[in-house]
């Protein structure tokens, strides 16, 4: 499966650079974001490098957008979520900080302060992991 060594992403699906791991399939995996947005805040990859959503293969495309909708329907009994934010950012000038396709799926909770693009802060990694357990049911 085609990989780029000196892609971050492509090292997180490997397994060469640990991630806390939700939810995988044959094509994609789910993973928590590190700076998360909002508490249960998850990456969805495909597990095929691709920069962006301008080259990922649409089937690939497709796998992600299932498995985001996969996660996102959980979040209202595990997390409490009241809604949920997809972003996808392509591009530098679109806030793209890693360059492997990643969707972002977004809890959110009533009025929650989150305004985009929110300024990625390490999130506690305890919290981190019990919101990854939360997810899991
Ligand atoms: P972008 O800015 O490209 O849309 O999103 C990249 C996301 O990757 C950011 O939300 C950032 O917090 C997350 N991220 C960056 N480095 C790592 C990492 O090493 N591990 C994990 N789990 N997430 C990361
Ligand atoms: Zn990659």
């Amino acid at each position: 499966m085609a990989a780029d060594p000196e892609c971050l992403f492509c090292k997180i699906v490997s397994g060469e650079i640990p991630a806390t791991r939700v939810v995988e399939d044959d094509r994609t995996v789910t993973f928590m974001d590190i700076n998360p947005a909002t508490r249960g805040h998850v990456l969805v990859v495909p597990r095929e490098h691709s920069q962006d959503l301008l080259a990922i293969d649409p089937e690939d495309l497709a796998a992600v957008a299932r498995a985001g909708q996969r996660i996102a329907a959980v979040m209202p009994e595990r997390l409490g979520a009241d809604g949920v934010n997809l972003l996808n950012s392509c591009g530098r000038a679109a806030w793209q900080t890693v360059f492997h396709f990643h969707l972002h799926v977004i809890p959110r909770y009533g009025a929650d302060p989150l305004r985009l693009p929110w300024t990625p802060e390490p999130g506690d990694r305890d919290a981190i992991a019990a919101a990854a357990r939360d997810l899991e049911g």
